[in-house]
């Protein structure tokens, strides 16, 4: 017998909630037997009692990531308490000498990750983080990088990106309990949570959608990215959050499907654009990776001193979706809905926020927080800034987004604006779609259909965006100039 296969490892699952295709149960596997342990620390339960349908998804991935061990003769160990005392106190109890645990990206969990890992290589514990969230890991890019501490831009980074092959882990591992005792699976209620899930969450559900995608809806992305009512995007963040899939196994699928010889030319841009997503998220992760001094401080020292607005009169509103501005309002509704909203309706409902009503994109970030399914920090962080124009985006001005032309453009018969907006359900389109037009202001504005009725625009989004940029130009120009 090999001496690794004497020695025992802890593996600590976290957002990596699945068995195959696994960064982290690779590096386990090399340093002995595996016993797979799920700490449900403070930490965890503030991020699952905050969105009621993120703790529902989460217990369901557990579960099925417990039934999918106990399949293979296996018992994931849970255990409640502070991640360090917990796993130092089962190194202990199964006399494992190593502890594995894929990184998390977002400041707050680095940190700490760090603290947990010093205390536990205190107490003669080896620690082995290990990237598993993105594609290609951040040391990876960096590497080639001139300052080897990550980019800053997105535009070279993707370029460098574009170079790797997703590496494959596809190691046997061999899972132990070493003895350890187990508390019950977490349940949504102990979250507050009496949601429950939609569809199936499993990592085989996971990887059977994302390959139903990429075999067909793949080759629509470029319409579907900007075109909400396609409702054809790939609905795969949450599991890619909590990592039912790793973002290596539908990259490589992509690679697969862009073979196929018989694509046509929009295809092909479709599956780029998609791959280009993915790069997107990689970009966001190195950036957290490396920027985690900054925690929540704008990355662009200019913005630093710039201060947005902590609150609006009209702040409820743009939460509860009753702007007036339809597809805003729509996206906010979908995402009340749903916990998920479409990706172009994100940034101009994030953009609204920031330039028409002025407000922080903390608040904003922290409003969606508690709706959202997926719980990416990083990613919430770097889109969120870089709409705000405090990012990564290295735009002169902020780019602000007109939610009545982009209504127009991406959503021309108002399907999507209907779908979620049921008050607006038998107006003509351009009643919707120009609310301050002729049609307009009488059509939205009379209670013709019951109780429910839409209001009229809350602001005059023209006079609003200049005054942003106005202010912009003051404080940001003269500082930069
Ligand atoms: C203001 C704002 C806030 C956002 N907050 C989050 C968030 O909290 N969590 C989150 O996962 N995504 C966030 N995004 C990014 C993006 O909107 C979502 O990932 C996407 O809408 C998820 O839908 P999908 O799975 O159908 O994505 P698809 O378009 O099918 O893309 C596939 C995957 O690529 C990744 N991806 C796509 N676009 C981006 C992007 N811009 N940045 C990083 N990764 C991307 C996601 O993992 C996504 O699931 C935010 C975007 C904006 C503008």
């Amino acid at each position: 017998m090999s001496a690794g296969a004497q020695s025992r490892a802890l593996f600590a699952f976290r957002r990596d909630l699945r068995l195959n295709d696994h960064a982290g149960l690779a590096a386990a596997a090399r340093a002995g037997a595996v016993i797979p342990v799920l700490v449900i620390d403070p930490a965890e339960v503030r991020a699952q009692r905050r969105s009621p349908r993120r703790a529902a998804f989460y217990c369901a991935a557990v579960a099925a990531l417990a039934q999918s061990l106990h399949e293979r003769g296996a018992r994931l160990i849970v255990r409640r308490g502070a991640t360090g005392p917990v796993l130092r106190g089962l190194a202990r109890e199964t006399g494992a000498a190593t502890v594995v645990w894929s990184a998390a990206y977002d400041a707050k969990s680095v940190t700490a990750e760090r603290d947990v890992q010093s205390a536990l290589e205190e107490a003669g514990v080896r620690v082995v983080p290990v990237h598993d969230a993105p594609v290609v890991p951040p040391e990876e890019s960096a590497a080639a990088h001139r300052d080897g501490d990550g980019y800053r831009a997105f535009v070279p980074y993707h370029a460098r990106w574009k170079t790797f092959t997703p590496a494959v882990y596809a190691a046997e591992v061999r899972f132990i309990d070493g003895g350890a005792e187990s508390e019950p699976l977490p349940q949504p209620a102990e979250f507050g949570s009496d949601a429950s899930c939609p569809r199936p969450v499993s990592e085989a559900a996971a990887a059977a959608a994302a390959l139903r995608y990429i075999e067909s809806a793949v080759l629509t992305y470029g319409v579907a990215r900007n075109v909400p009512a396609a409702e054809s995007t790939s609905h795969l963040s949450a599991d890619l959050a909590f990592g039912t899939i790793a973002a290596r196994t539908i990259v490589r699928a992509v690679h697969d499907r862009a073979r196929d010889p018989f694509l046509l030319t929009e295809e092909k841009t479709s599956l780029r654009l998609f791959l280009r997503a993915f790069a997107q998220r990689d970009f966001f992760l190195q950036l957290a990776w490396y920027t985690e001094n900054l925690g929540d401080l704008p990355l662009q020292p200019k913005m630093r001193e710039f201060r947005f607005a902590r609150n609006h009169p009209q702040l409820d509103a743009w939460c509860s979706g009753q702007t007036g501005f339809p597809l805003v309002d729509a996206g906010i509704r979908e995402l009340h809905a749903t916990g998920w909203m479409h990706p172009r309706v994100r940034s101009i409902a994030a953009s609204f926020l920031c330039f028409d009503l002025g407000v922080d994109w903390r608040v904003g970030r922290a409003a969606w927080d508690r709706l959202l399914i997926e719980d990416a920090p990083a990613l919430a962080t770097g889109n969120w800034q870089w709409i705000a124009g405090v990012g990564a985006d290295l735009a002169a001005y902020p780019r602000i987004y007109n939610p009545l032309k982009q209504a127009r453009r991406f959503d021309p018969a108002a399907a999507y604006i209907r779908r979620w907006i049921p008050e607006l359900a038998l107006r003509p389109d351009d009643a919707i779609l120009d609310p301050y037009g002729r049609r307009a202001p009488r059509q939205l504005g009379l209670d013709l259909f019951g109780p429910a009725r839409y209001p009229g625009p809350i602001l005059d989004h023209e006079a609003a965006a200049r005054a942003f940029l106005a202010r912009y130009g003051r404080e940001v120009g003269a500082a930069s100039a």
